[in-house]
C-alpha cells in the first residue's frame, strides 16, 4: 500500500499542531515539526539549538541545510513509517525540492499538500492568545508575529504554485471550530 505523505501547510497560526494531533492518531502516521524538532534542541542546550534559537527569537527562518538534515534523520528513523505528516516544513522551494528528492528515492512521493488558510488579522490575534499560555517567547512579541508573517509570505506562500504544479495543493478554510476543520482536511484527503 501507498504511503500517505502529508504536507500541513499554513502560516504562523493556522492551527498545523493543532490538526496533526488528531490526523496523526487517525490515520496513524509519524509527526515531524520542525518547529518542535529545533525547540527540543534548544531545550537540550545542542550546538544546533544554540545556533537556531537567536534566528527563532526574532522569527527568521533557520538555515535549509539545518532543517533539511534534521527531517532527513527523523525519515530514516522510522523506515516502517505508515507515512508522515511534515508541519511547518517545507517552508522555502529548496526545502521543497530537497523534501521531494528524498522521497523519490524511497518512491514515496508527497500525497498531498493541504494550506489552511486563515486571515491575517486571526492569525495574530491566535497567536498572542497562544503567547499567554505556550510559553513560546517568539508568540508574546507582535512585532516578532509579524516578522514571522512577513517570512511566510515572502518564502513560504509560494511553495503552494510549487505543489500547485504538481497537482497536490488543496485550499482548506482554517477558520471555524477545530472538529470543522479536520472535517475539512479529512474530506480533502478522499
Ligand atoms: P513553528 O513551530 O513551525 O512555528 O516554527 C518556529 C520557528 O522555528 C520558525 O519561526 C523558524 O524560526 C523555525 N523553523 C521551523 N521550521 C522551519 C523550517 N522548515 N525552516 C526554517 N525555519 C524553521
Amino acid at each position: 500500500m501507498s504511503k500517505l505523505n502529508i504536507v500541513l501547510f499554513g502560516p504562523p497560526g493556522a492551527g498545523k499542531g493543532t490538526q496533526s494531533e488528531f490526523l496523526i492518531k487517525h490515520y496513524k502516521l509519524v509527526h515531524l515539526s520542525t518547529g518542535d524538532l529545533l525547540r527540543a534542541e534548544i531545550k537540550a542546550e545542542s550546538e544546533l539549538g544554540l545556533q537556531a534559537k537567536d534566528l527563532m527569537d526574532r522569527g527568521e527562518l533557520v538555515a535549509d541545510a539545518i532543517v533539511i538534515g534534521m527531517i532527513r534523520n527523523k525519515m530514516e528513523a522510522h523506515l516502517d513509517a505508515k507515512g508522515f505528516i511534515f508541519d511547518g516544513f517545507p517552508r522555502t522551494r529548496a526545502q521543497a525540492e530537497a523534501l521531494d528528492a528524498m522521497l523519490e528515492v524511497k518512491e514515496e512521493p508527497i500525497t498531498a499538500m493541504l494550506a489552511l488558510e486563515v486571515p491575517e488579522a486571526e492569525l495574530v490575534k491566535r497567536l498572542l492568545d497562544r503567547g499567554a499560555t505556550s510559553g513560546r517567547t517568539d508568540d508574546k512579541d507582535e512585532a516578532v508575529i509579524q516578522n514571522r508573517i512577513r517570512e511566510y509570505m515572502e518564502k513560504t506562500a509560494p511553495l503552494k504554485e510549487y505543489y500547485s504544479a504538481q497537482g497536490k495543493y488543496k485550499a482548506i478554510d482554517g477558520v471555524g471550530s477545530i472538529e470543522d476543520i479536520t472535517q475539512r482536511l479529512m474530506k480533502a484527503l478522499g
